[in-house]
């Protein structure tokens, strides 16, 4: 059997292969350098046009751009009047921000379990969770996988709820023929450095409704009546009004240049996440100490393959996930953990008494997953590389 480079081996690879490497082409570069000498470096006409760009992706009637996700979530929230007091439904599988968000309004987030065939929040396990204080569930399209959002819709309509999606791995996602972001009554996406596509930092809320879009546009600039643009454009000198205390929350200009040709090929990048997705399920299918998690194919529907996640069946191993995944990364394999159960996190237990076997499925997969490199430019090499590190480091911790 190989020496693990770990142990002091020949790594795999002779050179580190990131978890994620962005893909930005010459049309990104050249929007970028366009507007550092537009002299207009702020929200104005380039984030206006990434704004209807992006709605016309997700065939919704409004999307507003936003510095990030993290603040899109936080705007939905405060503009769908959720707050002190109210508790949102959520999944304990997900970024640290999506419950951060509903904590920083004064709401409680009440997690419920995922589902093990999607990892995604259990559509049947959440009525159960339904109180009087309940305003809103706030589901987590996983990894790009779209969530059960018939159920969800209309659980929300029985119960006078809110439906806000975290969208941030979801940019593509169809559901039911339906793109991600006209679904509920706001989406919001991420354009974080390794998403499936980069702003650098960036975000974007969608919604069909006129008065949440407005809402959130005002909030994200200050709470002011007109947004700086107008202000500047519109001739003759205008005053603003302070209409809320409002939040300096607006995406920029900068951003949006680099949103717009992303946003162009998305769709053709996806093409290439999907074969590398192949890849690796046809490589892992067959390996006893791996699952893979499975996708289930619904009609009509497209995962947006954000992430690529194999389970560790951690009990056939003499190794945890963490001692896997530091093996891989000296093989020079770049991985990541999507996600430790945010229940667990250590603000959660201490503030809202969360603690082991409250969440089984989520503590199951926080325990074992692992994700693997999947960005469109991995070439076969890489991808086989990857591979062939894999089953090195299982085969060597088998038990
Ligand atoms: C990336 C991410 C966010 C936060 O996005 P930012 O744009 O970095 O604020 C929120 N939720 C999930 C599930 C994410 O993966």
């Amino acid at each position: 059997m190989d020496k693990l480079a770990i142990d002091g081996g020949k790594p795999v690879r002779d050179t580190f292969l990131p978890f994620h490497r962005p893909n930005i082409g010459k049309e990104e570069e050249d929007e970028v350098i366009d507007t550092l000498r537009s002299g207009w470096l702020t929200k104005a006409s380039k984030t206006i046009e990434f704004e209807k760009m992006f709605a016309d992706y997700c065939e919704v009637k409004h999307a507003v751009g936003l510095i990030n996700c993290t603040a899109g979530l936080h705007l939905a929230l405060i503009a769908l009047n959720v707050g002190k007091g109210d508790e949102v439904i959520t999944t304990p599988m997900t970024f640290a921000a999506t419950a951060n968000s509903i904590v920083n309004v004064g709401a409680t987030p009440v997690f419920v379990d995922i589902d093990p065939t999607t990892l995604n929040i259990d559509t049947g396990k959440i009525e159960e969770k339904i109180t009087e204080r309940t305003k809103a569930i706030l589901p987590v399209h996983f990894s790009g996988q779209p969530c059960e959002m018939d159920d969800i819709v209309s659980l929300a309509k029985e119960y006078g709820l809110v439906v806000i999606e975290d969208a941030a791995h979801a940019v593509g996602t169809i559901y039911k023929g339906r793109k991600v972001g006209g679904i509920g009554d706001a989406s919001v996406f991420s354009f974080y450095a390794n998403k499936n596509m980069t702003t650098g930092e960036g975000g974007m809320l969608t919604t069909n409704n006129d008065e949440t879009a407005e809402k959130v546009s005002i909030l994200s600039l200050h709470g002011l009546s007109a947004d700086a643009w107008k202000r500047f454009y519109v001739k003759g000198f205008k005053h603003y009004d302070v209409l809320y205390p409002g939040y300096n929350y607006h995406m920029f200009d900068i951003q949006a240049s680099l949103g717009i040709h992303q946003l162009k090929k998305v769709d053709k990048l996806w093409e290439n996440r999907k074969r590398i997705v192949d890849i690796y399920n046809g490589s892992f299918e067959e390996f006893p100490e791996i699952s893979l998690i499975p996708q289930i194919p619904r009609e009509g529907s497209r995962n947006s393959y954000y992430l690529y996640i194999i389970a560790l069946r951690i009990e056939k191993l003499r190794a945890t996930r963490d001692m896997i995944a530091s093996a891989l990364q000296a093989e020079n394999i770049g991985v990541g953990v999507h996600y430790k159960a945010v229940h667990l996190q250590p603000y959660y237990r201490r503030s809202f008494g969360f603690e082991e076997g409250q969440f089984p499925t989520t503590e199951y997969y926080s325990e074992r997953v692992i994700s693997l490199p999947l960005f469109p430019t991995l070439t076969d090499d890489d991808v086989g590389s990857v591979v062939s590190a894999v089953k090195k480091v299982v085969s060597f911790y088998k038990s």
